[in-house]
């Protein structure tokens, strides 16, 4: 994973466009319900960095923000739809970005799966890094019989 620099990013239509600068503090694909059902997938592969790290370049009167749960916010395009933020008390001073929207996603290197109690088994990525789960969704679990 890129050390130094920065990564820029943006939604489907270009409405929204944001960079990052880097290191990022972690990279993780989410399985829970919540991020399922919001980006309509599989599951969602996000990293966190913290607030000052975060530049909105353009787009912030066609982004929303909705709550997803009782302590947590997702934003999406309202141009085009793409889901692009959370941020939750949970992590309070970080935003999470999801890594479908970095224009040069390679640079950014997964590392855990989480919440995988929810998770799909079908899902690869399942198979091939560290798993956390249980009630916190961050907490060790053995993996899922493949
Ligand atoms: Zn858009
Ligand atoms: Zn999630």
């Amino acid at each position: 994973m890129s050390n130094t620099g920065a990564l820029e990013g943006g939604c489907l239509c270009g409405a929204v466009k944001y960079r990052v600068e880097l290191p990022v503090k972690w990279c993780a694909h989410c399985h829970c319900r919540v991020c399922r059902r919001a980006h309509g997938a599989g599951f969602v592969t996000w990293f966190g960095v913290d607030r000052p790290a975060f530049h909105l370049h353009r787009g912030e009167d066609a982004l929303r923000w909705r709550a997803s749960s009782p302590e947590a916010e997702r934003a999406f395009c309202s141009e085009c739809g793409t889901p692009l933020f959370f941020r939750s008390e949970r992590w309070p001073g970080e935003i999470h970005v999801a890594v479908g929207t970095v224009d040069e996603p390679a640079a950014l290197l997964p590392a855990v799966n989480v919440f995988t109690d929810d998770a799909i088994p079908w899902n690869y990525a399942l198979h091939t890094l560290p798993t956390l789960g249980g009630p916190s969704g961050i907490e060790p679990v053995s993996k899922p019989q493949s």
